[in-house]
């Protein structure tokens, strides 16, 4: 295995391939979501459809095939996204009259659905998610993290005040950091993107921003406040209390199987994938050591343990296999397994097995009679010190005093010349997009989002121009 620090990208892909997540598709930056890949999305489906379903969202399923017609109703919408679009021209042999786009996003579908179904303030709020995949086609990929078809989760709501629609904005920013930092224990930074980062079409834009092992950012969760711009293009109107027709407030929000993607690298270490709890398919195997196939105790005692966590519905698997015990332990190892039983002989006599955990190095001998309630606890201590120590890490590469951009050059060719990575910059922007774009070009860094209100101390001082700043905005590389 090359380790992380010889190469970091190299390392992902390798990672990926050993803990058999993914394989490739013959059509470039698609990709197959192999058992152990998908398992890891339906716990973060879990997660999220109970979180949605608390705040009253509901799933529903709309069509992936959009007419274009629809996209041309908002003009910064398919400017956005017309770059990116996948389109149908024929279908049974013959050219269709109107091209259709396997969607990217739907709040056109959406919008043109609220139209109908929106008539009076009672209607509202409106508020619907749904499961899906989409399509974008990027030029640059990368599995799970960008590809050309990738899975998710697009919530769509209307309301009948700005205010209401806001509120539902920030809310689900919210509950994509607990989820990410709950559930993934990868810590993000809350905040607001750059006018030119925003989604095509929307009045603000929010983000949820990770930082990875190597110190580049993924754009972990995004929601958008999108005014009265979808409504107007796509006719949503209802009749307010004072029997006035008027436009509704919409938002929306998604996140993908990109977080796998930020999980790998936030957790994984040289000997491979490891996996916060919550997310493991398997969150603890059973493997039995020594000659336990003379002895069928060995496994009777494995069904019986079995049993014990499977009535706390923690997610086992037993190996039963013929492969030897090394091989075994390196084999779950690099599929990150959280905990790893082993029970010998030996240990059926004092009464106990041994566990260890996948990112710690020692091992632990655990009566029978505490098995159970030990598991559960370990698995919840595993799952907490993936996002201390993640958030440990991000602590020491995030940098608060470069303040003009040629520091930031110095800063950069130093970390270099000591191969160790660059980290984040909280620098003070002037709100222009020349500056924005000025930060690109020499350095390599975008800015990343325009931190929550309170959660860092602001700068006085444009990084680029000297200027007041109008902005403290994260600084860093980004996947
Ligand atoms: P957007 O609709 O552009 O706000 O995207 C919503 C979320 O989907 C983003 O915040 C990303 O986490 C994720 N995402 C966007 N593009 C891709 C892609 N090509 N592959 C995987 N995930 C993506």
């Amino acid at each position: 295995m090359v380790t992380r620090k010889e190469d970091f990208s190299k390392w992902y892909i390798q990672t990926i391939q050993k803990a058999d997540l993914m394989d490739y598709s013959p059509v470039r930056g698609c990709m197959i979501f192999k058992p152990n890949g998908f398992e890891i999305w339906e716990h973060i489906q879990e997660a999220l459809n109970y979180r949605f379903k608390q705040e009253g969202i509901r799933n529903a399923y709309f069509p992936m095939l959009i007419p274009e017609s629809f996209f041309n109703k908002e003009k910064d919408h398919i400017e956005g996204f017309s770059p990116e679009l996948p389109w149908v021209t024929e279908a049974a042999g013959e050219p269709l009259e109107e091209r259709l786009a396997l969607r990217p996003t739907s709040e056109t579908m959406f919008g043109d659905a609220y139209s109908k179904w929106i008539n009076s303030y009672r209607d509202l709020p409106m508020e619907m998610n749904q499961w899906a995949n989409v399509f974008r086609w990027e030029k640059r990929t990368m599995p799970f993290l960008r590809t050309s078809e990738f899975l998710w989760q697009e919530g769509h709501t209307a309301h009948a005040t700005a205010e209401e629609a806001k509120t539902r904005t920030q809310r689900m920013l919210d509950i994509y950091a607990e989820v990410i930092e709950g559930v993934l224990a990868i810590p993000v930074f809350k905040g607001e993107k750059t006018p030119s980062e925003r989604f095509a079409g929307a009045e603000r834009t929010y983000s949820v921003e990770a930082m990875m092992q190597d110190t580049k950012a993924v754009q972990a969760g995004t929601s958008h406040y999108m005014g009265t711009k979808f409504a107007e293009a796509f006719d949503i109107k209802y009749l307010n209390s004072d029997n006035e027709h008027v436009h509704a407030f919409t938002t929306s929000w998604g996140v993908s199987t990109r977080l796998i993607g930020a999980m790998i690298m936030s957790h994984g270490d040289d000997q491979g994938l490891v996996m916060p709890p919550r997310v493991a398919p398997q969150q603890v195997v059973f493997i039995p050591v020594g000659p336990w196939q003379k002895n069928p105790a060995i496994m009777d005692k494995i069904y019986e343990l079995n049993e014990e966590l499977a009535s706390k519905q923690i997610r086992t698997v037993i190996d039963g296999s013929d492969n030897r015990p090394g091989y075994k332990f390196n084999e779950w190892e690099l599929r990150g397994a959280p905990l790893r039983v082993e029970i010998g002989p030996r240990d059926l006599e004092n009464n106990k097995v041994i566990v260890k955990a996948r990112d710690l190095d020692e091992k632990v001998d655990v009566e029978f009679a505490n098995f159970a309630e030990y598991i559960e606890n370990a698995l919840d201590e595993m799952q907490n010190r993936l996002l201390e120590s993640a958030r440990e890490r991000n602590s020491q590469h995030i940098y608060t005093d470069i303040n003009t951009l040629e520091e930031l050059e110095n800063h950069i060719e130093a970390k270099k010349a000591a191969n160790e990575n660059p980290g984040w910059i909280l620098a003070g922007w002037d709100g222009t997009e020349e500056s924005e774009a000025k930060i690109k070009e020499r350095t390599g860094f975008t800015t990343r989002n325009i931190p929550v209100e309170g959660t860092v101390d602001k700068k006085a001082e444009c990084i680029v121009t000297g200027k007041p700043a109008k902005e403290t905005v994260w600084l860093a590389r980004a996947y």
